[in-house]
C-alpha cells in the first residue's frame, strides 16, 4: 500500500473532529472519501499532509509511520495536498503561482519541458500566464492549484472538494484533468461533497460520518446502494428502485 490510516483520532481543542477512521490508497488507485458537511474529511487529508498532528493512530507512507512529520517533509516524500479554497496567491502571476509548486527542484530544465505540457492541455492557464492569479474564474483558479500541485512531483495527490462553487463546465474540465492525471500513474484521494462525482471517478471510496467510517467498497458498488443514494446521492429509494 502507498498510503495507510490506522485508527486516526484528531482534534481541535476539545472537538473530536475525527474519531476513528482507517483507510487506504494503493499505488496508482483513486479512492474518494465522501460524507456530509463536519464529518471530518478535510482534518484527515490535513493531517495525512503532515498540517495537523494527531492524537492517536498511525498513518503510513509505504510502510513508513509518518504521523506528525512536518508538512514540508511529507511534500517531500511525495503527498501533495490541493486544499479546499485552494490556497491562491492573488497578487501573484499565474505563471509565479504555478512555478512555486517547483520549489525545491533543482531540475529546472525540467520543470519548464513538464510546465509546458502541461498548459497543452490548459490552454486557459496558457493564455493567462501573466495576469494576476486574483483574476482567475474559480474554476480556472482550481485548475492552476492542481496544476502547481503537479510541478511538486507527487506520487499521491490529495484533493479537497475540487469542485466546490464552479459552474457545471468547469467541473467537468476540473475532473477531466483530474482523470489524466490518474492515468499518469499517480494516485489520489479525493474529498467531495459531489458524492456521485466523486464515485464515478475513483474505483475505491469511504463513507465517513462524524468523524468515523461507515462504509467502503467499490464506488460503482456504493453508487448502486439505494441506502447511499437518499443519504448523499440525491435519489429517493423508491426513485433508484
Ligand atoms: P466540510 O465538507 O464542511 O469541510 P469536513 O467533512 O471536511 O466538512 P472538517 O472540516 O474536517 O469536516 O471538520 C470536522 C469537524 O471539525 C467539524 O465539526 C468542524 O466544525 C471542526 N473543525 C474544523 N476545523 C476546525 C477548527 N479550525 N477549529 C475547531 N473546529 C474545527
Amino acid at each position: 500500500m502507498l498510503l495507510t490510516i490506522e485508527a486516526l483520532m484528531v482534534c481541535y481543542g476539545h472537538v473530536q473532529a475525527v474519531r476513528h477512521v482507517s483507510l487506504a490508497v494503493a499505488e496508482g488507485e483513486a479512492v474518494a472519501l465522501i460524507g456530509a458537511n463536519g464529518a471530518g474529511k478535510s482534518t484527515t487529508l490535513k493531517t495525512t499532509a503532515g498540517l495537523m498532528v494527531p492524537k492517536a493512530g498511525q498513518i503510513r507512507w509505504r510502510g513508513q509511520a509518518i504521523q506528525g512529520m512536518e508538512a514540508h517533509r511529507v511534500h517531500q516524500l511525495g503527498i501533495s495536498l490541493v486544499p479546499e479554497g485552494r490556497g491562491v496567491f492573488p497578487q501573484m502571476s499565474v505563471l509565479e503561482n504555478l512555478l512555486m509548486g517547483a520549489y525545491g527542484r533543482k531540475d529546472g530544465i525540467r520543470v519548464r519541458s513538464e510546465l509546458e505540457e502541461l498548459l497543452e492541455v490548459l490552454p486557459r492557464l496558457k493564455e493567462r500566464l501573466q495576469q494576476k492569479a486574483g483574476t482567475l474564474s474559480g474554476g480556472e483558479q482550481q485548475m492552476m492549484v492542481i496544476a502547481r500541485a503537479l510541478l511538486g512531483q507527487p506520487r499521491l495527490l490529495l484533493l479537497d472538494e475540487p469542485s466546490m462553487g464552479l459552474a457545471p463546465v468547469m467541473v467537468r474540465e476540473v475532473f477531466s484533468l483530474i482523470e489524466r492525471i490518474q492515468s499518469r500513474g499517480v494516485s489520489l484521494l479525493l474529498v467531495e461533497q459531489n458524492a456521485r462525482l466523486a464515485l464515478r471517478y475513483s474505483q475505491r471510496a469511504y463513507v465517513m460520518e462524524q468523524g468515523t467510517i461507515r462504509q467502503e467498497g467499490r464506488s460503482s458498488d456504493l453508487a448502486a446502494d439505494p441506502l447511499l443514494q437518499e443519504a448523499y446521492l440525491g435519489t429517493t429509494v423508491a426513485e433508484a428502485k
